[in-house]
């Protein structure tokens, strides 16, 4: 694999100009993927935030969907945010007929913070990325409600639970890799640190 790899970004709806950045600031060749005839040669593809329902619909409409999940049993996707509910097999509280390209084993629930922590930013320990924390940056973020065996766990945040009088903490698991899968709750391409972007690259050269 060429140390610039051509990975493709899903410009049909989302945060596509943030992810682009990224990526070429992480030793990529960037490509807007708008059509199917765009996903020729890719050696990789990210999936942004934005809406998800939106997103599936538009990527319907463009007859992208079926590509999209045959290409992604061949080359690394990642997805944030709206991108990890697009790659998820199962999503709840999502449109009644939300089509996703799937093959991530997981659950995704969509807006799981509800109102009061409809955004929020979070520093978290990802043991992939090496220290110092990562600061993470959440918008309507869904959370991963399930993984299969299959899915690695790259981090969880910790959220206040009551058990009547007692007080504890739930591990949330918001980062996941499955193989040549990669998706965040969060959206490290609104910080300036690369590391997530570059693990991404990573992955791709040596898929
Ligand atoms: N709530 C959005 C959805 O369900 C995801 C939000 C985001 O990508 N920032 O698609």
């Amino acid at each position: 694999m060429s140390s610039s790899p051509t990975i493709g970004v899903l410009a049909i709806q989302g945060d596509v100009r943030e992810h682009s950045k990224r990526l070429a600031e992480s030793g990529a060749v960037v490509r807007a993927v708008k059509l199917h005839s765009d996903l020729a040669g890719i050696s990789g593809l990210v999936i942004p935030g934005g809406e998800s329902t939106t997103m599936s619909i538009l990527a319907e409409r463009n007859h992208l969907l079926e590509p999209l999940r045959e290409l992604s049993k061949e080359i690394p996707m990642y997805g944030s945010c709206a991108g990890l509910i697009m790659l998820a097999d199962v999503v709840t509280d999502g449109r009644v007929d939300q089509p996703t390209i799937g093959g991530l084993h997981i659950t995704a629930q969509r807006n799981a913070f509800g109102r009061q922590r409809d955004s929020f930013e979070i520093d978290l320990d990802i043991a992939a990325l090496g220290s110092p924390a990562f600061h993470a940056i959440f918008i309507r973020a869904p959370l991963v409600t399930r993984v299969s065996p299959a899915v690695q766990v790259l981090a969880t945040i910790r959220e206040p639970v009551a058990f009547g009088d007692t007080h504890s903490h739930d591990e949330r698991v918001v980062a996941v890799r499955q193989g040549n899968l990669l998706a965040t709750s969060f959206h490290p391409e609104l910080t300036s640190d690369l590391r997530f972007h570059q693990y991404f690259v990573e992955m791709v050269r040596s898929a």
